[in-house]
């Protein structure tokens, strides 16, 4: 056992600090994409690691680990030995209080995986008391196995295969920005693998087709002036997708807004919910938004995407509070109001939002990338369609 453990304070990461750049905007944007041949960068083999928070912040865990494995920082006696499958495995239900100085890393020997309550991981676990107390769980893996786990936790296996490697290309891309932002910041790990980065669920649902689109594009990123993209995707972007600003208030010039009539056909182009109004306050209240009641609500500022950028809700009294349609979305709950891409009707004590696409509309549109390749477009076709000006790059190996 070489590997020095790393033990420091961690920082939850979210997606959108980015350095500031001018963004230029066309005001008319691209109506389909351009289809051009494009040659593959030469091959170069790449041996990149990736460390993923796979649970951050709980009191316990339950690991299940192969046989024969190394391990560090925890009494191999807090095990149980169980069978399943005709194999043997130890089982360690593990508080903060079974590390040993704080921290304890466990790797199977050979290809064996590691369950982390009931999920599996390739690769190493590393686990760390964090400053709150708590434990977090860091999965420390190749990174292309890791992409292979976001492509299985972001869209279905059995996708056209110019869409999966569009995903994994982006996805892959997404991990390398990160990644460099961790290491500036010298955090705990690189990312977390929730939907506020891209959802990674270990080794289950990894299949043929997934395995094949990520070695087919295996190190493979896309740059814009020479450096990795903020490349964010979301489900579906209702028709157009949205520059970053109206999302994350600052823009990067590759995350401009493009007309996508590919994902109309996709199960997420539209939606509706209809909140009762009191259910509504109770959600804005507990992110902070101080509202008592909505007698009254309507968006005052749509961009030219027909995205909710502004809206004002008329408290009880008269007052009237502004809240950005982004904030407005995430406080209520990004499953509920699915898109920003909506209006909204107060009937009775009950509001009726309608609305089109799915998430925040930014970036990759995953089902317009799975229409483009329906329609026979290449993955570099469907990615250079919504990142715009973007190179098809290697990871760089230091
Ligand atoms: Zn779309």
């Amino acid at each position: 056992m070489t590997k020095a453990l790393l033990i420091s304070f961690m920082i939850i990461l979210t997606v959108g600090c980015v350095p500031l750049r001018s963004y230029v905007s066309t005001g008319n944007p691209a109506t389909e994409p351009e289809v051009e041949k494009v040659s593959r960068p030469q091959e170069e083999k790449v041996t990149n690691l990736i460390r993923v928070a796979v649970v951050v912040c709980h009191p316990s865990i339950e690991l299940m680990v192969p046989d024969q494995f190394d391990l560090i920082g925890i009494s191999s006696s807090n095990s149980q030995i169980i069978y399943k499958d005709g194999k043997k495995f130890f089982q360690f239900d593990v508080t903060i209080h079974d590390l040993e100085n704080s921290a304890a890393f466990i790797k199977p020997q050979g290809e064996g995986e590691i369950s982390v309550d009931g999920n599996h991981y390739k690769g190493a676990i590393e686990l760390v008391q964090d400053h709150k107390g708590c434990l977090t769980v860091i999965n420390e893996l190749s990174l292309e196995e890791y992409v292979m786990g976001v492509l299985a936790g972001e869209i279905p296996g059995n996708w056209p295969m110019e869409a999966l490697k569009a995903q994994a290309i982006a996805a892959r891309t997404f991990a390398i920005y990160k990644q460099d932002q961790a290491k500036k910041k010298k955090e705990t790990y690189d990312i977390e693998n929730t939907a506020l980065a891209q959802m990674y669920i270990g080794s289950r649902l990894v299949n043929q087709n997934i395995r094949q689109a990520v070695m087919d594009t295996e190190g493979e990123i896309l740059t814009y002036r020479d450096e990795p993209i903020m490349a964010v995707f979301h489900s579906n972007c209702g028709g157009e997708t949205t520059g970053a600003v109206d999302v994350w208030g600052q823009n990067q010039p590759y995350l401009r807004p493009v007309f996508c009539s590919f994902g109309n056909q996709g199960p997420h182009y539209k939606w509706n919910e209809t909140l009762k109004v009191s259910d509504i306050v109770r959600r804005l209240r507990a992110a902070n938004i101080s509202i008592y009641d909505i007698v009254q609500i309507s968006s005052i500022e749509k961009n030219e995407g027909h995205r909710v950028t502004k809206l004002v809700l008329m408290d009880a009294d008269g007052s009237k509070k502004r809240i950005k349609g982004a904030v407005f979305r995430m406080a209520v709950g990004p499953d509920v109001i699915r898109s920003t891409c909506f209006e909204a009707h107060l009937k009775g004590d009950s509001i009726e939002f309608t609305g089109l696409g799915w998430g925040h509309g930014v970036g990759l549109c995953q089902e317009g990338a799975y229409g483009m390749a329906k329609e026979g477009y290449s993955a570099f076709d469907i990615l250079r369609h919504y990142y715009y000006g973007v190179i098809l790059d290697k990871i760089k190996t230091e």
